[in-house]
């Protein structure tokens, strides 16, 4: 992208993979710098210190957890751990694509239901589960459309699937979720012996490219994803860096802060250039333009300023944008005005 445009990468404005514009934790740089010299050994393939630390602020214990490399490495253990070979996977559309992509890639099957207002159809998801079914995915808040499932829609799909699937709740976004309604999976829900809870530490943590994600579950399931992860799945400077980033409550609360206040400018500004906003709990916003995004997305580009558009995902009308630092965030609405003009009229 740089060499595209001749801008150099430190001022590229990169609002489209949902990263933390504030940066790693400066403790957990710290620490994984400390970390490193001892890189010479393998890391402790039971990551005991950072599963500590992860069982405490959940409020279980270390049984309950397992690392992986990015949540998309534990999506993947689970579908190859559990889903047998004539089993089915059910997720909505468009939600993270990770999920199609990994049951696609392990020769099962994908059933999606679609949205309805940019949310999870829990109803038309119920009626795709049948016998075959044997995980669920949930995104929760979802991606690409930052929308979430209430507390009680999410108690009552529960109650109502048979106890033998396992369901999946993907919590990549959910410390940038504040509605009073939004339920922590863990706490809410943790009792349920078929729940799997993911989180990472690639959004509010900042730690995107060191590839941390954990799961959340009862004992056996862990037991099973333990029998066919690689041991040694968590770098040891991965490790260092993660527990110090857990550590670090000033940074979360600076990332969340500047996501809210991020959101609050950038809701307001789309608002003021008459674009259709989708209410989000997450890093992220959907904007619905009523034509078509990609010219708006390459204008954008051209000038230094990364988002998607969300055509692979069926919305091809549709941005998603990541809230940037304060600046970053004017410097995309003070673009975006003249390009839409520009564009709505062509
Ligand atoms: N789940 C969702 C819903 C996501 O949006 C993302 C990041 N794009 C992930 C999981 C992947 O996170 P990780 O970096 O932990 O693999």
């Amino acid at each position: 992208m740089a060499a595209e445009t001749g801008i150099a990468v430190e001022e590229l404005v990169r609002l489209a993979s949902n990263e933390n514009p504030l940066g790693p934790s400066a403790l957990a740089v710290e620490a994984g710098h400390a970390a490193l010299l001892g890189a010479n050994r393998y890391p402790d393939g039971d990551a005991r210190a950072l599963k500590k630390a992860l069982a405490e602020r959940h409020g279980v214990s270390t049984e309950h957890i397992v690392l992986g490399n990015g949540t998309n490495e534990l999506i993947e253990l689970l579908v190859r751990t559990f889903l047998g070979s004539s089993q089915t996977m059910v997720t909505a559309w468009p939600s993270f694509v990770v999920y199609r992509l990994v049951v696609q890639a392990a020769g099962r099957e994908a059933l999606v239901a679609p949205l309805r207002n940019e949310r999870y159809d829990l109803s038309a998801m119920a009626a795709l589960i049948d016998s075959r079914t044997q995980l669920v995915f949930i995104a929760n808040p979802n991606n690409p459309t930052g929308t979430y499932v209430p507390r009680r829609l999410l108690a009552a799909f529960l109650e109502r699937i048979p106890r033998s699937v396992i369901v999946v709740l993907d919590e990549a976004y959910a410390e940038f979720a504040d509605a009073v309604d939004y339920p922590d999976g863990v706490k809410d829900f943790g009792h349920h012996p078929r729940l799997v809870v993911l989180r990472t530490f690639s959004k509010a943590f900042g730690l995107a490219g060191l590839r941390v994600g954990y799961g959340v579950m009862d004992p056996t399931l862990v037991h099973f994803i333990n029998a066919v992860r690689q041991p040694y799945n968590v770098s040891v400077v991965a490790q260092a860096a993660a527990l110090a980033a857990l550590g670090d409550h000033a940074h979360l609360r600076a990332s969340q802060r500047l996501v809210w206040e991020g959101k609050a400018q950038l809701t307001e500004g789309f608002k003021r250039l008459r674009l259709d906003v989708v209410a989000s709990q997450t890093n992220f916003l959907v904007v619905k333009l009523g034509f078509a995004a990609a010219p708006v997305v390459a204008e954008l580009r051209a000038q230094g300023i990364l988002v998607r558009d969300l055509a692979t995902y069926g919305m091809p009308q549709a941005l998603r944008i990541t809230v940037g630092t304060k600046a970053q965030n004017m410097q995309l609405l003070e673009h975006l005005g003249p390009i839409l003009k520009r564009v709505s009229r062509a």
